[in-house]
């Protein structure tokens, strides 16, 4: 596996490599989660690259930018197993050099749930994917829906400045008692983690509620009742797949969506539903 540092080097790395090109940006402290992208674009690519940054834009200044968990060796042992061909880790020099004052303003879809709790957040988010895409240049980008707002984010933003990339979407991997792998769980103390599987079961509760005709005002509340001692609600709410704006009825696909906090680690999560799926005429 070749690695680059630089926008030159990651240029001249991955315009050399076999098409189509797929392509996993991480933040790195890999988890399954990461690997499953890899298998997806390995399954389905002549070659694979990954990125590994710490983005600093897409952090709110009381947030954990500086204690996010790094482990650049282990990544590149876990990538290297996973067959991976090119792996780019900028340095903040590289993706935002002095000067640097363009950004991706992602508009509405960027101001809600997430974008509600991290102001520009999601601005951070485009603007680093539209400059790795620019870089990298891959045919295929895969995301976890484990993130679904952010892949309506960088959806949208691909469609409206016609990024020539298709995205794959790769189903969320999650441990024993449901919790979906994260690189933050590791914050999460002894009894924070024995508690934090009930945001997926309090997900799994609401939109069990709806498929046996409950209203979204009851469901949201039986997952709330759900959720662990330890756990502080933050939202639920039930959205349209492809915008994010609320629904109160089911017609069409939708992500049950959910963020809690246990301690200080907040936790997101969601389940996708479709009205098929919940036994009622799309
Ligand atoms: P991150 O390193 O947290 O920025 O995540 C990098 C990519 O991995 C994003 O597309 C995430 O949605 C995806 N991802 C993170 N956790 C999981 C998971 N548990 N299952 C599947 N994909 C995930």
């Amino acid at each position: 596996m070749q690695s680059a540092a630089t926008v030159a080097q990651a240029r001249a790395l991955f315009d050399l490599l076999p098409r189509p090109l797929g392509f996993v940006p991480t933040m790195g402290a890999l988890h399954d989660g990461h690997v499953q992208l890899v298998r997806a674009a390995r399954a389905r690519c002549a070659a694979v690259g990954v990125s590994v940054f710490v983005n600093p834009l897409q952090f709110g200044p009381n947030e954990d930018f500086a204690r996010y968990p790094r482990d650049l060796e282990g990544d590149r042992k876990k990538l290297a197993d996973a067959g991976v061909d090119a792996l780019f880790v900028p340095g903040a020099a590289a993706m935002y050099p002095l000067g640097f004052t363009t950004f991706v303003d992602v508009g509405r879809l960027g101001s809600t749930f997430e974008g509600s709790a991290r102001p520009s957040h999601f601005r951070g988010v485009a603007t680093v994917m539209a400059k790795l895409l620019l870089v990298v240049r891959p045919d295929v980008l895969f995301l976890g829906q484990k993130d679904a707002q952010q892949t309506a984010v960088l959806r949208t933003m691909i469609r409206d400045l016609a990024f020539p990339v298709e995205v794959e979407v790769v189903p969320t991997i999650r441990e024993r008692d449901g919790l979906a792998m994260s690189s933050r769980n590791s914050y999460l103390t002894a009894e924070q983690r024995a508690q934090a599987g009930s945001l997926y079961r309090a997900l799994t509760v609401l939109r069990d509620t709806l498929a046996q005709g409950g209203v979204k005002h009851d469901a949201v509340a039986a997952a709330r009742s759900t959720l662990s001692p330890l756990a502080t609600l933050d939202y639920f709410d039930v959205v349209d797949a492809e915008t994010f704006e609320p629904v109160d009825r089911l017609d069409g696909a939708a992500f049950v969506i959910g963020a809690a906090r246990f301690g200080r680690t907040r936790l997101i999560d969601n389940v996708y539903v479709t009205a098929d799926a919940l036994g009622k005429p799309a």
